[in-house]
């Protein structure tokens, strides 16, 4: 049986729409992993200086029959194909994946934690994934209606959808 893994898509740089759009596509094409449903796309204003685009953010949801770390090494390789992208000044990636929930695995491991240590807190991750399985228990967290983080949700805008 294949598991079934959470992403987090994030970007704030270089057209972050379309990196979160193209990376989408890009998850269902890793190796031994398939797509099974996306969220709408977030938007927020960033924290600290507001002279800079709003993030994009959105999640999904994947059946893969990649180990966890196997699948944290194809989001890390992905990450870096988008950072390749020219810029003037360093700062936030153009694209950050994280790894948000593997299967009710939890994992304490140097290169990842599962779940995401920082799901809990981030409006812009809990949303999405409420959208995706308003339901779900989060091992060490509890359900994703009761998170934290909806005290922020309000600063969310849901974007409509392209073209
Ligand atoms: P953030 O996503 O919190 O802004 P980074 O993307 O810069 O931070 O963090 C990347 C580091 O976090 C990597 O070294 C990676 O091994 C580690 N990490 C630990 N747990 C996870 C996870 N669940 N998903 C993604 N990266 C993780
Ligand atoms: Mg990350």
């Amino acid at each position: 049986m294949p598991s079934l893994a959470y992403i987090g898509l994030g970007s704030n740089l270089d057209d972050p729409r379309g990196h979160v759009e193209r990376a989408i596509a890009e998850l269902d094409g890793l190796p031994l992993t398939r797509l099974t449903a996306t969220s709408r796309r977030y938007a927020s204003r960033p924290v600290g200086p507001q002279d800079q685009p709003d993030f994009i953010n959105a999640v999904a949801r994947v059946e893969t029959r990649l180990s966890p770390l196997a699948l944290l090494d194809q989001l890390q390789a992905l990450e870096q194909r988008h950072a390749r992208v020219r810029r003037r000044h360093w700062g936030p990636r153009t694209l950050d994946l994280d790894l948000l929930l593997y299967d009710d695995r939890r994992l304490e491991h140097p290169r990842l934690r599962l779940p995401h240590p920082e799901l809990a807190a981030r409006a812009f991750v809990v949303v999405p994934l409420h959208e995706l399985a308003p339901r779900l228990e989060l091992p060490g967290f509890g359900p994703v209606a009761a998170l934290p983080a909806w005290q922020s949700a309000g600063d969310l805008r849901a974007l409509l959808p392209e073209r």
